[in-house]
């Protein structure tokens, strides 16, 4: 394995309020870099002063939307220690949308240790004060400057992390959420199961239109019958329905959660039926009416679980467990915080500490 090259900044930046900090504004000390060059492959893995890219105009990115990325957090234990969560599979789903995106993909072992040398470097970084974390953002881009559409040959792989604050400051609040029937954010043989801008570009009109109407998120549908529910925002999702769990089955369409992955695990072994297949808005909201939609809920590494306290699909609204959040996802919530800040035992591995 190539050896990871650190360049420290000449100044570190002062450390945010971690009672304030907002998502995304905050950027550490340092970036990770390494680049990709046709006929060299991925070469001079690096940690340099968080600074500005300079690239071209034309450089492809900006065009084409040849990219991908992944989100992660670095978690404060209580003995002072800094924790990854499941870190192997970011990278390995990294890769994915990089197949699928045609960029070549990374050294799995390479990336893995770069996220690793970053975050020890930016050490002091993680905060501690209650549901607070370290946020990551790995990222390739398209570096060709070249107006041509055809896969670049150059990429840039760059690593950035920000502080970010607790999500829930008082307590899970279950959101608004209303079935989104005329945009779509992906469909099969699309890019819907990668983690790339595009997909989030698609989206982002869905979303305003949700806010401005007085709504959370949308519930997103299939792209090719706008029938079959896929996932909520930019969550999974995962509805109890009189007993049983139940969420849509991966079908290429569907970003696999890893926080989604990380709640089938836990609800098989606590004993529930848990069904992956396909669930149409019909059957969901024909459950709410006779009173069997139990508890619903979105799952994503930034809130982890985030119920769904009100449903609406056209002129009909359904609340679920009276709007307020239901037992099984408050167990859930627990169970996975618990392992990511190292509170509670983790039998599964989950927990890597740094
Ligand atoms: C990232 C993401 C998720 C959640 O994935 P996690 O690995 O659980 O964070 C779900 N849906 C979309 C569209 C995403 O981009």
């Amino acid at each position: 394995m190539e050896n990871i090259q650190i360049t420290k900044a000449k100044e570190r930046k002062p450390l945010p309020d971690p009672a304030k900090l907002v998502f995304g504004k905050v950027f550490t000390d340092h970036m990770f870099l390494m680049n990709y060059d046709a006929g060299k492959g991925w070469h001079s893995p690096r940690i340099e002063p968080y600074a500005p890219l300079q690239l071209e105009p034309s450089c492809m990115v900006f065009h084409y939307a040849q990219e991908v990325f992944e989100g992660m957090k670095a978690y404060r234990d209580p003995e002072g220690g800094v924790r990854l969560f499941r870190p192997k599979d970011n990278v390995e789903r990294l890769n994915n949308s990089c197949e699928r995106l045609c960029i070549p993909k990374l050294p799995e072992e390479l990336a893995l240790e770069g996220i690793k040398t970053l975050v020890r470097l930016e050490e002091r970084w993680v905060p501690s004060l209650a549901g607070t974390s370290l946020y990551i953002r790995p990222f390739v881009i398209a570096t060709d400057a070249s107006l041509g559409v055809h896969a670049s040959h150059s990429y840039l792989f760059c690593i950035i992390c920000c502080p970010v604050g607790a999500y829930y400051k008082e307590g899970l609040q279950p959101v608004k959420i209303y079935v989104e029937d005329e945009d779509v954010r992906a469909v099969r043989g699309g890019t819907g199961f990668t983690k790339c801008g595009g997909n989030y570009a698609a989206s982002i009109r869905a979303g305003e239109r949700a806010e401005e109407k007085g709504f959370s998120q949308v519930l997103w549908l299939d792209g090719v019958e706008r029938k079959y529910i896929e996932e909520v925002g930019a969550m999974n999702v995962l509805f109890k329905i009189d007993g049983k769990v139940v969420t849509p089955k991966l079908n290429g369409s569907i970003l696999p959660g890893i926080t989604r992955r990380s709640c089938l695990d836990l609800l098989r072994d606590w004993g529930y039926v848990v069904e992956e297949r396909l669930i149409t808005a019909e059957e969901l909201f024909e459950a709410a009416r006779a009173g069997k939609l139990e508890e619903a809920w979105g799952s994503g590494t930034a809130a982890v679980i985030s119920p769904i306290g009100v449903l609406a699909w056209g002129d009909e609204a359904v609340r679920v467990n009276g709007g307020k959040i239901g037992d099984l996802s408050q167990k859930l919530y627990d169970t996975l915080t618990g392992i990511q800040w190292g509170r509670e035992a983790d039998p599964y591995g989950w927990s890597v500490k740094l």
